[in-house]
């Protein structure tokens, strides 16, 4: 009979996926469903985008691609971080740089540090490369950030990575340049601590964004910063994120994409060099509108008793489950049987209580979301 390999144990198809799939079929069934549970953007992808993929097939960019990305497209990406392109790695999402460089680097037992809350996938993804996920709750009575003090006690000497995410999903957290260098400080004394800062919503900040290397230059040769086109050009099904790192670190996660995928598909990384190196002024566009409806659902919940914060960046909201149904879980399945909303238990992001709204939708989407909600609370009272 069918065994699954022990490193699986309690690994599942990531809640996010099972909701948006369940709100789909739901959909397709003709019941009346308002998702708002899915972090991809509803803006289609730059129509100069896919002109450059179309040609690129055409010109015959159809061959196994070098493992390590395109080269021009490593250019390009490391002359934007002021690196060399041998500390560029392109791969299939920046979910495969991510997972690349854990499995290049855990060893069984090692430990991983992240911030709950997290977007579901790390934890999972630390357990896959046999490491331990040692999860720190960052509630939102400190901004849902990681202190260096908590960060400090959660060091042990099997610690490899702190694995940080800024902006954050789910909950838009920005971390500040002092609050960076604060952490800095903190790694200082453990040189054997490498951070991974996963920056995909970079694009998507409403207050002013440091990236993680900048703030504190002087650990860039062991800070791997995570990037890719999915979030910030509405290009989530190309499937092309980059790592930026220290060399012998790339060279490695290059041996482990060699032998799993090989090269990134050559089609999308012509888009993606599109993408990055053509007009940048719909990222401005885009923001603004993701600010006002990011405005529009703060405002929306809080009227219907949920109490939630107003992030700084990305596409989510968090807010707290009400009163008279705390547990998240069941408050999600509630709001999907009684008024036909989709949205994402805390407890899949590691902090339970709270619930997950994507506000990347049309706004006339976020408008019907939000009147369904407030009729579902007020039925609690
Ligand atoms: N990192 C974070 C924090 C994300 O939220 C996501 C997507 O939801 C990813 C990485 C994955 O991005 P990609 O589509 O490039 O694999």
């Amino acid at each position: 009979s069918f065994r699954r390999a022990d490193r699986l144990r309690g690994i599942e198809l990531s809640e996010i996926v099972q909701i948006s799939e369940q709100a789909a079929r739901l959909k397709a069934q003709g019941v009346d469903v308002v998702a708002l549970s899915t972090g991809e953007p509803d803006f289609p992808t730059p129509e100069h985008v896919i002109k450059a993929a179309h040609q690129a097939a055409l010109a015959g960019q159809t061959r196994y691609p070098a493992t390590a990305g395109v080269p021009d497209l490593r250019a390009a990406i490391a002359e934007d971080a002021g690196v060399q392109s041998q500390n560029v790695i392109v791969s299939t999402g920046a979910k495969q740089v991510l997972s690349g460089a854990l499995m290049a680097t855990l060893d069984p037992g090692d430990e991983v540090i992240t911030a709950a809350p997290f977007w579901t996938s790390y934890a999972d993804m630390v357990r896959l490369s046999g490491g331990i996920p040692v999860v720190l709750d960052c509630p939102v009575s400190q901004g849902f950030k990681l202190t260096p003090a908590q960060l400090e006690a959660a060091i042990t000497p099997r610690t490899r990575w702190l694995l940080l995410n800024t902006p954050a999903n789910p909950t838009g957290a920005v971390y500040t340049e002092s609050e960076i260098q604060a952490l800095g400080r903190v790694l200082d004394r453990h040189p054997n601590v490498w951070v991974i800062s996963d920056e995909i919503y970079q694009h998507l900040t409403y207050v002013p964004f440091t990236p993680f290397v900048q703030a504190v230059p002087h650990l860039a040769d062991r800070v791997l910063t995570v990037n890719g086109v999915s979030k910030a050009y509405s290009m989530t099904g190309w499937r092309i994120g980059w790592g930026i790192g220290p060399s012998p670190l790339i060279k490695a996660m290059i041996a482990v994409q060699g032998q799993i995928t090989s090269g990134a598909c050559s089609i999308a990384q012509a888009a993606a060099l599109a993408a990055i190196t053509g007009p940048q002024t719909l990222l401005g566009e885009r923001l603004q509108a993701m600010r006002a409806r990011r405005d529009l659902v703060v405002a929306g919940l809080n009227a219907a008793g949920l109490e939630c914060a107003v992030p700084d960046g990305a596409f989510y909201v968090f807010p707290k489950t009400p009163a008279e149904m705390p547990v998240d879980h069941e408050f999600c399945r509630y709001l999907l049987d009684e008024v036909g909303v989709a949205l994402v238990p805390g407890r899949a992001f590691g902090l339970p209580g709270h619930l997950r709204l994507s506000f990347a939708y049309a706004t006339e989407s976020l408008q019907e979301g939000l009147r369904r909600i407030s009729v579902a609370t007020a039925r609690l009272k």
